[in-house]
């Protein structure tokens, strides 16, 4: 770590130790070329890519976003909390072992729609009306009869 008072890059680490209940360690850093002290916190970051979005516009990604449009999909769906958390953690999982920057919203979309459709029916086709913009609802039958069909051939 580069010193912030005169930019030397040889600092010296003269004391460690965790804060954040362990999530960040702060470290006490010593400049070796102008013995100024400093100190700087580090936090393990697994960084989650941001969204872009239809229509090019970028935002974070934003978990509690993810969970209240899956919980409106699964509303009054015999489907339990635990599960919805399980399906939240491995959609963020392959998000972050993509250790893409940015992917598009349609592609969190995507994912979201795998899981539903592990989870719920119905919870599939309401996120999916919604994320696809299914233009009317013959487009909507024929998702359901698309759907009814694979199930068929497994
Ligand atoms: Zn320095």
């Amino acid at each position: 770590m580069h010193c912030p008072f005169c930019g030397a890059a040889d600092t010296k680490v003269i004391d460690s130790r965790l804060v954040a209940e362990g999530a960040q360690v702060r470290r006490r850093r010593e400049c070796l070329t102008c013995i100024e002290r400093f100190t700087s916190y580090e936090t393990a970051e697994l960084l989650l890519p941001g969204l872009v979005k239809r229509d090019g516009n970028r935002e974070p990604f934003n978990e509690d976003k993810l969970r209240a449009g899956m919980s409106r999909a699964l509303e009054k769906r015999p489907v339990s909390v635990e599960q919805l958390e399980e399906a939240l953690s491995r959609i963020i999982h392959r998000l972050r072992a993509m250790g893409e920057r940015e992917v598009s919203s349609r592609m969190l979309g995507e994912e979201v729609m795998r899981e539903l459709k592990q989870l719920d029916e119905v919870a599939y086709i309401r996120f999916a009306s919604v994320y696809r913009h299914f233009k009317d609802l013959n487009e909507f039958r024929e998702e359901i009869e698309r759907l009814k069909t694979e199930e068929r051939n497994h």
